[in-house]
């Protein structure tokens, strides 16, 4: 196939809900979803503490969340979106649950809603301690009844197609035919996720490398606030691990408590709402600590929690500290922030449409206002499934797409390209691994005010040129592609002329 009506790269949370709600109401409508990994190899699937909505009028209102939104966002919200999402949101989970997904209910049948960082109400909808893997499983499930959805899985999209400000579809590589193909689409709606693997360390799994909004950069449509980078307080501290396991905010809800290596609580020193406060205050206060007391990692205790409702809630977390060696009734979890959700993006109006006629973005890869300079937790999901809900309506509502004949000037190329390794791996490997190094080492200048930044910055820019220069000298290799897209998104990040407020 190299045509389609609607084209959605990417099978999360954004992507999928946007899918399912076309073929729902437009069944004569084809639609493509392409995914360079497996279907559910998604930021989605790892999503632990849940999904914010008040659900519960008696103990939450919509503008207790509303406040909390923009509280969170430290100005930078746009607060129509905020509203917007928010008043939505019951209606979005509803839907969701009638799709197919569970969420924990106490026993005495309400809503076992959890508490998090900056919520100043219990109004997370959870399941269990895997709530994204829930979503994903029942959002899979549930379009396998569409006749009108096709699948490419392993398929990686390099570029957009773009002719007179209009996207026409993309240009990706098929693993199995192992070609460069075009596949055109009267509407490309991006839905590629975020892009943590520009950060040394981090919770986002490889596949998380920025190719939606480095493909809408290189076509010429606007990106917004890329450097509100959050970082999340409580990854579990293994050296050299990539990913990062979460260790969910929805544990320190739950009553867990902060210490450094002397056994002191100390986040309250910094905000009078401690453990609870918002990410970027209680991921500052760690670095703070860490910097003071010259350690590596600080320590979550949860030992004085209820071990068997721990359990019921956090099996996943159990079971992974369990595997590192460590008992969570007895032990302390060794916890460091690392990063783990990008603000900006590519920037949408509340349909989720860019600026370029014809592409829509969704989800982590989106910039739509909701999350300001910091996200609240457990907002992410949420957004994603109400402009899904946003941008759908309005295709379907238009009807005719209209792309006529803008596909006739972009040929296939018929080589066919093999699955190696890149040719010069070694290169490749030490470049990546730099371009970590150095932007890890960036934000946390930023958070110390570390006077060298501008060589940071300097280094940055030569690496962005070495990467380019390997690029343009190497056979096509998706990892390429990928380091291409991520040098790329650094270069946005420090040339932000914007301040960054995060770490404030
Ligand atoms: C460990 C962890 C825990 C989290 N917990 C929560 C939580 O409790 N609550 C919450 O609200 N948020 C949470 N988040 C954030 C949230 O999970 C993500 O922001 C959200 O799932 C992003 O969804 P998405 O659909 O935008 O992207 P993703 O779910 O990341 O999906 C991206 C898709 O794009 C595809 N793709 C990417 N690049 C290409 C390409 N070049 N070609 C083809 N396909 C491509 C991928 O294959 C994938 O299918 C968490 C994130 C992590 C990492």
């Amino acid at each position: 196939m190299n045509h389609t009506d609607v084209l959605v790269l990417g099978s999360g949370i954004a992507g999928l809900s946007f899918a399912l709600k076309v073929a729902q109401k437009g069944p004569d409508f084809n639609i493509c979803i392409l995914t360079k990994a497996d279907k559910n190899e998604t930021n989605t699937k790892y999503a632990q503490g849940g999904i914010a909505a008040v659900m519960n009028t008696l103990t939450d209102t919509f503008d207790a969340h509303i406040n909390d939104t923009l509280e969170s966002g430290k100005g930078y919200c746009d607060s129509g979106v905020v509203e917007m999402v928010v008043n939505k949101a019951p209606k979005r989970l509803v839907e969701m649950i009638e799709w197919g997904a569970s969420f924990d209910k106490k026993p005495s049948g309400e809503w076992d809603l959890g508490l998090e960082g900056g919520h100043s109400q219990s109004r997370i909808l959870h399941h269990k301690d895997k709530t994204g893997y829930e979503i994903e499983r029942a959002l899979l499930e549930k379009l396998k009844s569409f006749r009108n959805i096709y699948f490419f899985t392993h398929h990686f999209a390099i570029d957009l197609l773009v002719k007179e400000h209009t996207c026409v579809g993309v240009k990706y590589y098929n693993k199995r035919s192992r070609k460069i193909e075009n596949l055109f689409a009267q509407l490309t709606y991006l839905a590629t996720g975020g892009s943590g693997q520009i950060f040394e360390t981090t919770t986002n799994p490889v596949i998380a490398t920025g190719d939606g909004v480095a493909m809408a950069h290189r076509a010429d449509a606007a990106i917004k606030d890329l450097h509100f980078i959050q970082f999340h307080p409580t990854a579990l501290f293994l050296k050299k691990e990539n990913p990062a396991f979460l260790i969910s905010e929805a544990v320190r809800g739950a009553g867990a408590k902060l210490v450094n290596k002397a056994g002191e609580r100390f986040v309250f020193n910094y905000h009078p709402s401690g453990e609870l406060a918002t990410r970027d205050v209680v991921s500052h206060a760690i670095f703070s600590e860490l910097q003071k007391t010259g350690e590596a990692c600080v320590y979550l205790d949860c030992t004085h929690l209820d071990e068997k409702a721990f359990t019921a809630h956090f099996p996943t977390i159990t079971e992974r500290c369990r595997k590192a060696g460590i008992d969570v009734f007895r032990d302390l979890i060794t916890v460091t922030p690392a990063a783990h959700y990008q603000c900006g993006g590519i920037a949408v109006n509340k349909n989720g449409r860019t600026g370029l006629k014809n592409l829509y973005a969704n989800g982590e890869c989106a910039n739509t206002g909701l999350h300001g300079a910091n996200r609240l937790a457990s907002n992410s999901l949420l957004e994603a499934l109400v402009f899904a809900h946003e941008a759908a309506t309005e295709v379907i509502e238009k009807k005719d797409m209209g792309n006529p004949n803008l596909s006739l000037d972009f040929p296939s190329e018929a080589a066919v390209i093999p699955l190696t390794l890149p040719q010069d791996l070694a290169v490749y490997k030490t470049l990546r691994e730099q371009l970590q190094a150095v932007m890890q080492i960036y934000y946390l200048g930023k958070h110390s005010g570390n006077p060298g930044q501008n060589d940071l910055k300097n280094k940055v820019i030569a690496l962005a040129g070495e990467i380019e220069n390997l690029f343009n000298t190497s056979a096509f290799h998706i990892s390429l592609c990928e380091l291409r897209n991520l040098v790329d998104l650094a270069l946005l990040i420090v040339n932000e002329k914007k301040a960054d407020i995060t770490l404030k």
